[in-house]
């Protein structure tokens, strides 16, 4: 299929060409005509299916149908709702690439930044609204933004905003729109809550889904280290040195692990950026720009923070640390092997995570090419650890300590771990 066959105006179809597209992809075929048609839509796709395009491009051409012509006047008419600023900016470079021939006006909202500059930018009129929740219900309070004239809402990365805690915030927004309004839900993944959801606030909605286990993985070389949790700096510098070339994203499961193991990667001698849940928005910013621009070859982040993010046509991903979920090793992996290239993965797996390799070779339905003889082997007598029955086990070793040994008043003061 052609861009030129999907219903789209000419000016969006120049700057997609301008852009270097050739066709759709398989989400945006599939989603660009239900949005057309004024359908609510729940799908599944993840970052690097091409899914931003797959609701901007339709929502600029419905925008065009009925253009604002005096820039004052415009009323916000589509909102997309991000859980993190890094994700909102890059939804909003690419409506403006899109809508770059039209005159229609886009502008992004974001907590931790100054928010004077935003009220600003809206009140010269938007036709488009790019925010996170807390900052939008906020401008909203301020009566700075009015959501009564939204046709379309975008709740973009649904189950990561779940997990990030917006879902009462996400229904207010909901409730703020107006009844006729459309809705498009988009989730990497489809937990019990991000249904629960899409059942209370869509209408009778259709389902795309974009298959992203094994294809996803087609173009990757992927390689597993058993290594004990000691020995794992050193197995990363041994195949920096000797091995790993290229941009290479490495993966930690906390920010501790990330900041623990930038000071190491600079200790000897190399330039690396990080992005995790406690960096500041332009310290994020920052590391994105120095990364993607190759000023530095190494990232390291935490899946939360990476999530989303177009950080692609990397030659190599390193799991420093094996993820507990599944379906997190194939969206870690998939940021490298695209565009027809080949990409390369390495899994360091220690004793504990031998159970996390297994599910994941269970919903890969592969075997990981295990590397042998690298110099810091795990003793192959090492037995996988169980997570849930050790929990279980102390919990009965020691009488008194209920489940859940923190205070009430220490959960809520809870630092993110991501
Ligand atoms: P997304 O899944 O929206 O984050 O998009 C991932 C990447 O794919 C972005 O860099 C887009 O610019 C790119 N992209 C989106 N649609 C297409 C397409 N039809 N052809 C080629 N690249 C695309």
């Amino acid at each position: 299929m052609h861009f030129s066959e999907l219903p789209l105006n000419k000016n969006i179809l120049k700057a997609i060409t301008d852009k270097g597209y050739d066709a759709p992809t398989p989400i945006q075929e599939k989603t660009i005509p239900l949005v057309l048609d004024n359908k609510d839509v729940i799908a599944s796709a993840q970052t690097g299916t091409g899914k931003t395009a797959a609701f901007a491009l339709p929502i600029i051409e419905k925008l065009i149908w009925n253009q604002d012509s005096k820039k004052k006047g415009k009323k916000i008419r589509c909102l997309v709702v991000s859980p993190t600023r890094e994700l909102a900016i890059q939804i909003q470079d690419d409506f403006k690439t899109y809508a770059k021939f039209t005159n229609l006006r886009t502008a992004v909202v974001f907590g931790g930044a100054s928010i004077e500059p935003q009220k600003d930018m809206i009140n010269k009129g938007v036709d488009i609204l790019i925010a996170t929740p807390g900052r939008l219900l906020d401008l909203r309070k301020q009566e700075i933004i009015n959501l009564s004239y939204i046709q379309t809402l975008v709740l973009d990365e649904a189950d990561l905003m779940l997990d990030m805690g917006f879902i009462d915030d996400v229904k207010k927004i909901v409730k703020l729109c107006p009844k006729n309004r459309q809705i498009l839900l988009f989730s990497a993944t489809m937990p019990k809550k991000v249904v629960q959801l899409a059942n209370s606030i869509l209408n009778n909605p259709e389902k795309v889904e974009i298959a992203a286990t094994s294809s996803a993985a087609k173009n990757v070389i992927q390689e597993l280290y058993y290594v004990p949790k000691p020995k794992k700096m050193e197995l990363c510098l041994h195949l920096l040195r000797n091995t790993i070339k290229g941009s290479i994203l490495i993966f930690r499961r906390t920010k501790f692990g990330v900041d623990k193991l930038e000071k190491s990667l600079v200790r000897n001698g190399y330039d690396v950026a990080t992005i995790h849940g406690d960096k500041t928005q332009s310290a994020r910013q920052e590391a994105l720009n120095i990364f993607k621009k190759g000023t530095v070859n190494i990232l390291i982040a935490t899946d939360v923070a990476a999530r989303g993010i177009d950080i692609s046509d990397l030659d190599a991903v390193i799991n420093f640390d094996i993820s507990n979920i599944p379906e997190t090793y194939v969206h870690r992996i998939g940021r490298t092997g695209r565009a027809g290239k080949y990409g390369h993965s390495y899994s360091f797996c220690g004793a504990d995570e031998l159970n996390y390799i297994k599910s994941i070779q269970q919903l890969i339905q592969q075997e990981i090419t295990l590397v042998e003889g690298h110099p810091y082997p795990l003793d192959k007598n090492t037995k996988a650890v169980n997570h849930k029955s050790a929990y279980k086990k102390s919990e009965n070793t020691k009488p008194g300590k209920k489940k859940g040994r923190k205070s009430a008043n220490s959960r809520k003061n809870k630092k993110r771990w991501y």
